[in-house]
């Protein structure tokens, strides 16, 4: 992240600006009773935009090309919340960003953009004024030469359609997004069924955001988003992926964010494992760590089926497998070979499991659940032996003792770890070879 601050200006100057900023986006936290009046927006003056931002908007700008900020930034600083990766868009056809920057990369050149490699190698994202003229619901055929308002026109929703000026410190707002942010409400630009159905992603994306920012979705998009749900089926299994993790990590509350699937109906085509109340024990999920695959496994009736389908790695497709079956059996805390036992067979996904404790509903088990990882602690502070790796003896020592070499080595030290795991003073050279 980029240090916020504005290039070339005094540091007390910057904070005051910055002071400024944070107090005027007060502005746009108006009370719930502003639903019933007009709303009159009134922008900051400055926002503080990060130096090496403001750089290349120079650079751009004394070469002749209009560059403005947009995108999530201006959205989440108006709101008062921390924000440095800002969006540029400008006039500028895409060789001549490449031209005018002595490092970029073409991450997504046949859109428009380019990342700008500033001097810690940071990526600032450079996107060409642009206008989808054609799309299939999943990929856009896009026109440059076209202005500003044309490029906020193609946004999906009026809360990420706000450009300012970096250095004329001017907005444009042509779908009042402001007012909307006033108003906490997720609204697409221009007609929402067209919207929707020139990528149906901005569906998973309206409810991340009314997830995220706890905004209503307008009336006509939410309906919109419903009336068009089938047409997520189109869209790619990792789009659909990165906008579920996602969602999980920067929703207010992970209940809502899926109630919000459920509601207008992606949950059905996507995540059919996760049954379709969020009752019961499911309505703990708040309580779990964001960690999306933790909360998917937690959430779905078939983990590892919902991640293959999300096309997920196969690392988490395991881990979620693990989880899905551990899940209902849990040791004894008060028996402690039990838990040795458990740590051995569940291994690295012993941590999971106990973070998994927080959502589920521990008076269902016929023992005191909730001790568990206290006693995790004690015996991994004591360093018990709890796989094969940790046995005083090996497969040499096995063979060397008398073992015949095959599967019967493996076979007797898996008796030993069992042994070791009842009792972990046998761990012991003499002792274990003494009982081959
Ligand atoms: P965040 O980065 O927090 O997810 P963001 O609004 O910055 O939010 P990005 O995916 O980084 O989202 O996109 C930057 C901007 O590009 C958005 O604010 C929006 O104006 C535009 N945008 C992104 N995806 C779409 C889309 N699918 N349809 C239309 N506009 C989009
Ligand atoms: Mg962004």
């Amino acid at each position: 992240m980029g240090e916020v601050c504005c290039a070339g200006e005094p540091d007390a100057e910057c904070q005051r600006q910055r002071r400024l900023a944070s107090e005027l986006s007060l502005q746009f936290r108006i009370p719930h009773s502003a639903f019933r009046t007009p709303i009159r927006m009134k922008f900051p003056d400055r926002l503080p935009i990060p130096a090496e931002v403001l750089r290349i908007a120079r650079t751009l700008e004394e070469a002749g090309y209009e560059t403005w900020c947009v995108g999530g930034a201006i959205r989440d600083n108006l709101l008062g919340v921390e924000n440095h990766d800002f969006d540029l868009t400008t006039a500028a056809p895409p060789e001549e960003v490449r031209r005018l920057f002595k490092r970029t990369v073409p991450v997504g050149i046949e859109h428009g953009t380019v990342a700008v490699l500033d001097r810690d190698n940071r990526a600032h994202e450079v996107t060409t004024f642009r206008r989808d003229i054609r799309t299939d619901g999943r990929h856009a055929v896009v026109e440059f030469g076209v202005s500003l308002t044309d490029d906020l026109a193609r946004r999906d929703f009026t809360i990420n359609a706000i450009a300012y000026h970096p250095i004329r410190h001017e907005w444009r707002d042509p779908f009042k997004g402001a007012e909307d942010l006033a108003k906490k409400l997720i609204r697409s630009v221009g007609d929402a069924n067209w919207r929707f159905q020139e990528d149906y992603l901005r569906i998973l994306r309206a409810l991340r955001f009314s997830a995220r920012f706890e905004f209503r979705i307008h009336g006509a998009t939410l309906e919109a988003a419903k009336a068009n749900a089938q047409g997520l089926s189109q869209l790619s299994a990792e789009r659909v992926r990165e906008e579920w993790f996602k969602g999980i990590r920067t929703a207010g509350r992970v209940s809502k964010l899926l109630a919000l699937w459920i509601d207008v109906g992606a949950a059905r085509i996507w995540l059919p494992e996760i049954p379709g109340n969020g009752k019961g024990e499911r309505g703990k999920v708040d309580k779990l760590p964001r960690d999306p695959v933790l909360v998917t496994a937690y959430l779905a009736s078939d983990p590892a089926s919902l991640l293959t389908r999300l096309k997920s790695s196969n690392k988490d497709i395991e881990r979620a497998r693990a989880i899905g079956q551990w899940r209902e059996h849990y040791p004894d805390p008060r028996h402690l070979p039990d838990v040795r036992k458990w740590l051995s067979q569940v291994g690295e996904y012993g941590d999971d499991l106990l973070l998994l404790l927080a959502g589920l509903d521990l008076s269902r088990f016929p023992f005191p659940l909730s001790r568990l990882p206290k006693v995790v602690e004690s015996i991994r502070a004591a360093q018990d032996p709890l796989t094969l790796k940790d046995l005083a003896v090996t497969g040499d020592d096995l063979i060397a003792a008398g073992v015949r070499p095959g599967p019967e080595v493996g076979e007797t030290l898996a008796r030993l770890l069992a042994e070791v795991l009842e009792d972990p003073t046998h761990n012991t050279r003499e002792r274990l070879l003494a009982r081959v």
